[in-house]
């Protein structure tokens, strides 16, 4: 995979202290770099000071450096990288999707925005109007508020993912967040903490001692996907290398056919994927695999449009469910979900597979029963993971 290099840095003073500001620095050497002063409302408030030695211009504010760059354009906003300090709660639960079955889920955001770039990415509208590519400097704050979490409720077992508004690897070659979290994660009793990726970043991962209590988990689609729509990820070939040395180093995995597309030969594509994962590593090391095919709003789908006119994606058939997201018909969601847990089974009878924001109908078409609730599915899988 070809590695990631922002056109510039641009660091919130104040950060300079921070570990994560002293790996970027150590890893992106040649990389241009800016100040700008913290005003303690958004970051996007700051006025630039004095160029550094490797900076240029005269102080302008961050608004204008960002729309310099197009700030209003997506692509252009994902070229460079804000060190910042996160100013709210690190830690949420995963919002899910109304009317559909939830699993549970709570996210860590540790970064906002991604340096890949899907087609069918939801970021491109929740991100819309804060688009810069952002990496939080206190990450003793979010162990500090994780741990005060995971404390008060000790009898729960949590599952905290951080791919939720960025990927959970593609930036770690710069910042090392994965070497400062995962000995912190791997001591605590009551967690699993899943980093989601579709990059190959596993390096700063390794050697590290995971303690069963961290998940890798890769996105993954057939390569002709990947080549038409996942701009700038990790061939399948090296997301199935890098998922083999993680396993290897004594991380569980995990696998999320999400979204799954329909296409002519769409069996054929995901049946050989299933059976490459299989091939590649032991099936009983793996926590979860979900399922969950492709569903955006209208406002994303004219988004996709605009942004990547010879992507197919938005010219399927779709309908709009409870949600307010168009998703493909229903048989045919059933058909795919059912094929692919045919061809899951006859490798791994037993690997634990969900569906991702569906309805409980369809639960029950797929798998014969739907989790009662969200509580009972966030369960299912905590424990299958431990
Ligand atoms: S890898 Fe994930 S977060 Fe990044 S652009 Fe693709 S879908 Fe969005």
């Amino acid at each position: 995979m070809k590695a990631f290099v922002p056109e510039e840095i641009v660091v919130e003073r104040g950060c300079e202290g921070s570990l994560i500001y002293r790996n970027l620095r150590l890893a992106l050497p040649q990389v241009p770099l800016r100040f700008v002063e913290p005003t303690g409302q958004s970051p996007w408030g700051g006025i630039l000071s004095e160029p550094t030695a490797r900076g240029r211009g005269a102080s302008r504010t961050v608004e204008d450096v960002f729309a310099a760059n197009g700030n209003g354009d997506f692509g252009a906003a994902k070229k460079k990288l804000l060190l910042t300090r996160h100013k709210g709660e690190f830690l949420k639960k995963c919002p899910g999707s109304e009317g559909q079955v939830c699993c549970n889920y709570f996210v860590v955001n540790f970064a906002s925005n991604c340096p890949m770039d899907c087609s069918y990415c939801y970021l491109q509208e929740y991100l819309a109007q804060n688009p810069a590519l952002k990496v939080f400097s206190n990450v003793d704050d979010l162990m500090a508020e994780a741990d005060e979490l995971l404390t008060k409720h000790p009898r729960f077992l949590f599952r905290i993912g951080t791919g939720e508004i960025t990927d959970s690897l593609a930036l770690d070659p710069y910042i090392g967040f994965a070497r400062e979290v995962v000995p912190f994660f791997a001591q605590q009793p009551n967690v699993l903490l899943e980093l989601k990726t579709k990059s190959d970043c596993v390096d700063g991962l390794l050697g590290l001692d995971p303690k069963e209590r961290v998940v890798v988990s890769w996105s993954m689609n057939p390569q002709p996907v990947i080549d038409r729509d996942e701009h700038g990820t990790a061939s399948l070939e090296e997301r199935l290398r890098a998922a083999r040395r993680c396993q290897e180093s004594g991380y569980r995995l995990g696998f999320h056919f999400d979204p799954m597309i329909e296409y002519p030969g769409w069996e054929d594509d995901y049946r050989r994927v299933v059976e490459e994962i299989f091939a590649t590593v032991d099936w009983r090391r793996i926590s979860w695999l979900s399922l969950g095919v492709l569903r955006q709003t209208p406002g994303l789908k004219r988004t996709m449009r605009e942004r990547f006119p010879r992507s197919e994606l938005p010219t399927g058939e779709q309908v709009l469910c409870s949600d307010g997201k168009l998703r493909y018909f229903q048989p045919l969601r059933v058909e795919m979900y059912r094929k692919m847990v045919g061809w899951i089974r006859r490798g791994a009878p037993t690997v634990r597979v969900y569906l991702c924001m569906e309805s409980k109908e369809v639960w029950e078409q797929v798998f014969g029963y739907a989790p009662s609730c969200e509580k009972e599915l966030g369960n299912q899988l905590v424990n299958f993971g431990f």
